[in-house]
């Protein structure tokens, strides 16, 4: 709803909104922005969820009266599904520099915005003072029930304020759950530190087994995406197995993508138990070849 209701906010009908191809806009939030906005989310090629400015630039000119008038960008800090990857500061300050060159509103989608933070050291407010607008997730990794923090100028937060009226975003007895939040807030940051080590922990645990391609250096952040590689294996496959032979759940966010996210609730000795069955599924599945 954050998201949805920033980029309504910078953008009308027909407007383009710039963002990476994997961006949780365009691809986990069922069009929202099309419905209800009218503007289009436009795909950038980027790598590892993250865009150059020139990549940007590229896509802006010319400009043209048959063009849309591109009016957004949004960024995702970090990067969900290409993997818990960090924005370096300085590119997103270069993204945004030639957003507003060409007259673009800039957001960011800072779900994970902490753990960014917690892992470079740099603080999240330096991250976001680039952007016209920021939120951030309080469930995810900082382990509340529900909720999530806007942030923008008075004005934006004035409009904000009232399309999370419209699109039902009122809530009446919010304090109970903002409570859940200060302690979040709190009480969990600090301890993001744990769910990286532990999400390394994890991909090097099971980098070599067979039929599975991770890169334990490529784990930046709680999030570990594994390539299944195996001949005839499928992220469905795996997952399935994984799930009824050992009871542990991963994520499949594409046919030969496994995705691993650590929290609060998963300790060092859960990692252990977690890397040793999916290494027993993969040597299954190896065997069975
Ligand atoms: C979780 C997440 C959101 C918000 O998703 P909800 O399911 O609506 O909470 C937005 N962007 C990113 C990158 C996310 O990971």
């Amino acid at each position: 709803m954050c998201n949805l209701i920033a980029l309504t906010v910078h953008c009308g009908p027909g407007d383009l909104i710039l963002l990476d191809k994997s961006a949780h806009p365009l691809t986990n939030e069922a069009g929202g922005t099309a419905v209800l906005c009218g503007a289009i989310p436009y795909p950038l090629d980027g790598t590892r969820g993250m865009f150059t400015p020139d990549q940007l630039a590229e896509a802006l000119v010319p400009p043209s009266r048959n063009r849309p008038r591109a009016r957004a960008i949004s960024v995702e800090q970090t990067t969900n599904t290409p993997g818990g990857r960090i924005w370096p500061l300085e590119q997103m300050r270069a993204v945004c520099a030639t957003a507003r060159q060409y007259g673009l509103a800039t957001h960011m989608d800072g779900a994970r915005l902490l753990n960014a933070s917690v892992a470079t050291g740099i603080p999240a407010r330096d991250y976001a003072a680039t952007f016209d607008s920021a939120w951030i997730d309080l469930s995810k990794g900082l382990g509340a029930p529900v909720g999530a923090v806007l942030a923008g100028s008075a004005t934006f937060i004035e409009s904000a304020w009232q399309w999370k009226q419209r699109v039902g975003g009122a809530m009446r007895q919010a304090g109970i759950i903002a409570a859940a939040g200060i302690y979040a807030l709190r009480h969990h940051v600090a301890r993001l530190a744990d769910d990286h080590r532990n999400a390394k922990r994890l991909a090097r645990a099971i980098a070599g087994a067979p039929g599975l391609a991770v890169d334990p250096e490529g784990v930046e952040t709680n999030i570990v995406r594994i390539d299944v590689t195996g001949p005839g294996m499928s992220a469905r496959a795996f997952a399935d197995r994984l799930l009824a032979e050992e009871g542990v759940r991963v994520s499949t966010p594409g046919q030969a993508v496994v995705r691993a996210v650590t929290h609060l609730d998963v300790s060092e000795s859960d990692i252990d138990v977690a890397a040793n069955a999916i290494r027993a599924v993969a040597e299954r599945f190896a065997a069975s070849r």
